[in-house]
């Protein structure tokens, strides 16, 4: 970085910084309140009791039911509890069928390379939706797609590399209708969105911490009543028996923390957030030539603006704004000198040479008007700068 300039971060849907509020409420969970939530002594009581005080919150905040909340060890582990912990009932329940799953070719690779490897190794079979140019699903595909022997649907909530946001509450009407499990993806939302689990009709929802001005290594996930789920990874009987291994009660306090936290700032920075981000995409897509937005225009994410410029590396151009002291991402990754564009752009049917140059701004609750105004200012030059050397090489 070789500006004097403070660094700025516009990276949130990355990660987010923990809010004061939520490390102060975690800070006596890891050392006066150190027990293991699992000891019957008193101190084993203590986090007990805090455990189950964090997942009422938590509760409470999605509309569901405490019980029905799981610590895990991130978003990622939630995901895989979810789909595996529903294929593998529905394995156990009818070892005749190989059984049918359905998900989106846009999904988070913690959904997408679950779903393949119940495909290859567990012989699930495997439909992948169609997305439109906007990368969303029609729910009229869901419905064609399910058979007599689906066992689970899977479609995000909000897409992380293009902010898009999915029909879930319709894709889940339609899943309860056929009595098809239902799983979504949510962990880029709740900061952003309020999230009801009655009201998006899902039966399994995963959500992070980290994501949400919360800690990172803890995840949340939401199984609904009833929800056929044999448990994945096997040892004791820690969160009624749906994920063993020592729960992370500080961890769980900053989750809980985190929610209350984001829901007091949602509603606002949702419209704040909103009015930048449009300001951002019209500065972008007014002064840059050959870019376009990606993701859908206005059915997206409140705090997620996302391009694609034709004929950049994308690599190039994260670390020509890194050295101007932004910190954006891009979802192309460069693997042994051979750039590869994201899957989930290909999968809307963005041309190669586009989806190459992808670029994702993600604004947070610290995000300041300025610092649209500095990153609006120091683009144009740092595309211009990647284009050339991607045509030169
Ligand atoms: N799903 C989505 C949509 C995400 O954006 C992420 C993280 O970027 C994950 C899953 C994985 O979450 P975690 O980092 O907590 O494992």
């Amino acid at each position: 970085m070789s500006t004097t300039r403070r660094p700025i971060y516009l990276d949130y849907s990355a990660t987010t910084p923990v809010a004061p509020e939520v490390s102060a409420a975690m800070q006596p969970y890891w050392s006066d309140l150190f027990g293991n939530a699992s000891s019957l002594h008193h101190f084993g009581r203590d986090a007990a009791a805090a455990l189950d005080e964090a997942r009422a919150v938590i509760g409470c905040a999605l509309d569901a039911r405490a019980g029905e909340i799981v610590f895990t060890g991130c978003g990622t582990e939630a995901d895989n509890l979810a789909l595996r912990g529903v294929a593998f009932a529905a394995r156990r329940a009818n070892s005749g069928s190989p059984g049918h799953i359905i998900t989106t070719p846009v999904e988070h690779h913690a959904v997408e390379a679950t779903a393949r490897q119940l495909h290859t190794l567990f012989g699930f079979d495997l439909t992948l939706l169609p997305v439109d140019g906007c990368g969303q699903v029609n729910p009229d595909d869901v419905r064609r797609a399910i058979r007599r022997d689906t066992v689970l649907v899977s479609v995000m909530l909000a897409n992380n590399e293009v902010g898009t946001l999915q029909p879930v509450s319709e894709i889940g009407a339609i899943c309860r209708e056929h009595g098809v499990p239902f799983h979504t993806d949510a962990i880029q939302a709740p900061a952003y969105l309020p999230i009801h689990v009655g009201e998006l009709n899902v039966d399994l929802l995963a959500l992070s911490a980290h994501k949400f001005y919360g800690p990172k290594g803890v995840g949340v996930l939401y199984i609904r009543e009833g929800t056929p789920y044999v448990p994945p990874m096997t040892g004791g009987g820690h969160e009624r028996g749906r994920r063993p291994g020592t729960v992370n009660v500080a961890g769980a306090v900053g989750a809980a923390a985190a929610i209350q936290y984001s829901a007091r700032q949602r509603d606002a920075q949702a419209a704040r957030l909103t009015r930048l981000r449009d300001r951002l995409i019209q500065g972008v897509l007014a002064s840059v030539p050959d870019v376009r937005l990606s993701g859908h225009p206005t059915e997206r994410l409140p705090n997620h603006a996302s391009f694609v410029f034709k004929h950049v590396d994308g690599e190039s151009l994260l670390m020509a704004l890194d050295v101007e002291g932004i910190a954006v991402s891009t979802g192309s990754a460069c693997t042994s000198g051979n750039p590869e564009p994201s899957s989930v752009l290909l999968a809307m049917g963005i041309p190669r040479e586009w989806a190459l140059g992808s670029l994702r701004v993600t604004l947070g609750y610290h995000t300041t008007e300025e610092e649209i105004n500095i990153l609006l200012d120091v683009l144009p030059r740092c595309v211009a700068r990647a284009r050339a050397a991607s045509l030169e090489f």
